[in-house]
């Protein structure tokens, strides 16, 4: 069946015929048959180089051959045990040895696990009730951070079914902004257990912090006894081996991390300083548990994964960045067009508005039917990026210079259209 008549088919079992939101899109999507490197394959036998790599996770490209022998190896073995397994230390030791706040880890399923723990433990810690995020951050999709989030929910009102009550103890303030994290901070600091951040907003396309902004954060909750967790869900070994506060050099208290970390199966993690981590348990009482969690499969994928991961391996990353971003800007000014190229290295988004992009409310600005003109064109040449404006594109290492120079034709093309 083609992936027209497949859509009208899923459509009929699964809710808008996905199993995510942001995968359905006018007037159908493609179905996936194989992925492999850069480039993913469709049920009608179109050939697409990839920027939406499953949302994030694909950072060696898809089918890495020794991410594969490895969860073959695995699989042979079993594939779920409810016990522990020799894996889970190898992959929480190199987790630890990688990103600078991690001193103990709690491997989960999935990023939305990871916030929700990471957000317990900093309420308990501190005995307060009140979490800070960030307009247009995107933690997941569970209740205390369904709040004029990011990722899909943009543009649509926060979800029914998420009472009030839920929700009246998360404080939304806009990213990048000073003054706002200080007034907040002068006014309820008694009540603030954390501020959560994505260090680099990925999902509302993608906004780096201003510069010093991640520090301010770091002294701000210091200062005030407010738990800084940096959600990296994203970045996590996707800007640098020890991820955005390797990258920015800023230590937060806690990490959350997911998508690479799984090397393409489901997983997330919890990370943090001893303090806090010896308080889940079975260590301590704040309670967090999982059938699946530190599944060999998934550990032998993210094993495989972070042991390919350095700093060449990141230099490279960027260097490919730096060329598609500058061929973009150069598009840009051919065409003399007033649109604005986001991104630092693996990472990018061109937003369709004349005004530089600091947080959600310049996002917001982008002309979205403009974007999805682009994204559509972009498919007409064999390039595929994620459907939606507030999502961010990613670079594998697989991403070779005949892919690149072939989406810098395609960008031209599209916009010129
Ligand atoms: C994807 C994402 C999550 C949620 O992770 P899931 O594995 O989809 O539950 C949380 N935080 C950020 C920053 C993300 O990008």
């Amino acid at each position: 069946m083609r992936s027209q008549d497949l859509f009208k088919e899923s459509k009929k079992y699964l809710p808008g015929g996905v199993d995510s939101p942001v995968r359905a899109y006018e007037p159908y999507p493609f179905f996936a048959e194989r992925a492999n490197g850069s480039h993913i394959y469709d049920v009608d036998g179109r050939d697409y180089v990839d920027y939406c790599l499953a949302y994030g996770p694909m950072v060696l490209g898809h089918a890495n051959p020794k991410v594969t022998e490895a969860v073959k190896e695995q699989i042979e073995l079993g594939s779920a045990y409810g016990v522990p397994t020799e894996k889970e230390i190898e992959l929480a030791k190199l987790v630890i040895k990688k990103v600078p706040c991690a001193d103990m880890v709690r491997f989960v399923n999935s990023g939305t696990e990871a916030t929700m723990s990471a957000i317990r433990l900093a309420r308990a810690y501190t005995g307060r009730k009140k979490i800070v995020k960030f307009e247009g951050s995107y933690h997941g999709a569970h209740d205390y951070v369904l709040v004029k989030s990011g990722s899909g929910a943009m543009g649509l009102p926060d979800s029914p079914g998420v009472p009030e009550e839920t929700t009246k103890n998360t404080i939304l303030i806009p990213f990048n902004d000073y003054d706002a994290v200080t007034q907040l901070i002068n006014n309820q600091k008694e009540d603030i257990a954390a501020i959560i951040v994505e260090p680099v907003m990925g999902n509302i396309g993608c906004i780096p912090p201003k510069e010093g902004y991640l520090n301010f954060l770091r002294e701000i909750t210091n200062d005030n006894n407010i738990v800084l967790i940096f959600d990296e869900v994203i970045t996590g070994f996707r800007l640098a081996e020890g991820g955005a506060q390797e990258y920015y050099g800023v230590t937060p208290d806690l990490v959350t991390m997911g998508k690479i970390l799984g090397g393409g199966f489901p997983m997330g993690s919890l990370a943090g300083k001893k303090e806090y981590m010896e308080m889940i348990a079975p260590s301590g009482n704040v309670y967090q548990a999982g059938t699946f969690n530190g599944n060999p499969i998934s550990v032998s994928a993210g094993l495989a994964t972070l042991k390919q991961l350095n700093n060449n391996f990141y230099k490279e990353l960027s260097v490919k960045g730096d060329y598609l971003r500058e061929g973009i800007t150069n598009i840009i000014d051919e065409q003399d067009l007033q649109y604005q190229i986001a991104g630092l290295s693996s990472m990018f988004q061109l937003y369709f508005t004349n005004r530089e992009v600091m947080d959600y409310n310049d996002a917001k600005t982008s002309h979205t039917d403009s974007f999805t003109k682009y994204f559509h064109k972009l498919m007409d040449s064999g390039v595929f990026i994620p459907p939606s404006q507030f999502e961010c594109c990613f670079i594998s290492l697989s991403h070779g210079e005949e892919e690149l120079e072939h989406t810098l034709d395609a960008i031209k093309q599209a916009l010129k259209d």
